[in-house]
């Protein structure tokens, strides 16, 4: 499957927050939309005319914003956003948790969520090299969506990779409640329940991005 390829912090300008798509550099003052550099002001959106845009807070620009940072989050492509939305809308309940929830349990952001990797980009490299194990199966497609009970896993020999030793060490994420990840077995995280909005913790107004696709 498809992905963005191109320079991940101008997604993060265009949408004027963080949206932590690069690891350990987010939380350095290097990150162009962190305080200092908007104190500097170079916090504007990316482009050649990026500093002129004037921004019209329409309707349905404020639903395309919300609905473009909800995919550059979770790092799919708008085709697929669109199927996974097509999906939430069937099935029964809240359409914005459904496709929020769904978003949650692709297999790269479970790896993410477990704490393995710095960022969204770099679990979905870990699945798409194998690293990964779904019950005990090599699964190597990131928007495989785990189940209730599952048991994912790294690899016995990606446990003992240098960096994914130096993410186990150093990230300290918390681990949402629908994910059990034991003190001491690290390397292995256990879908206990779906998740739930309350436990979802992306800064996404999804009932906009309902509207937008109810147009
Ligand atoms: Fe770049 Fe991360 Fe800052 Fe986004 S949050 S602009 S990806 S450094």
């Amino acid at each position: 499957m498809a992905r963005y390829t191109g320079p991940v912090c101008r997604l993060c300008r265009r949408e004027r927050t963080k949206l932590f798509l690069k690891g350990e550099r987010c939380n350095s003052i290097k990150c162009p939309v962190s305080e200092i550099a908007e104190r500097r002001k170079r916090a504007f959106p990316p482009g050649e005319h990026g500093r002129d845009r004037v921004r019209q807070g329409s309707e349905y620009l404020v639903q395309l914003r919300e609905k473009q940072k909800a995919r550059r989050i979770y790092g799919v492509l708008e085709r697929q956003f669109v199927r996974i939305y097509e999906e939430a809308n069937r099935q029964s309940g809240i359409t914005g948790e459904n496709l929020l929830r769904m978003l949650e349990l692709r297999l790269d952001n479970v790896t993410f969520r477990a704490g393995w990797a710095s960022s969204r980009a770099q679990a979905r490299q870990f699945v798409r090299h194998g690293q990964v194990l779904v019950n005990g199966n090599r699964v190597t497609i990131p928007s495989f969506r785990v189940r209730k009970g599952d048991i994912v896993s790294l690899r016995e020999k990606a446990a003992n990779f240098i960096l994914i030793r130096h993410n186990l060490d150093t990230i300290d994420r918390t681990k949402p409640a629908w994910l059990e990840v034991a003190q001491d077995a690290p390397t292995k995280a256990t879908v206990v329940s779906l998740p739930i909005r309350e436990q979802i913790d992306e800064p996404v107004r999804e009932q906009l991005i309902v509207e937008l696709y109810s147009k």
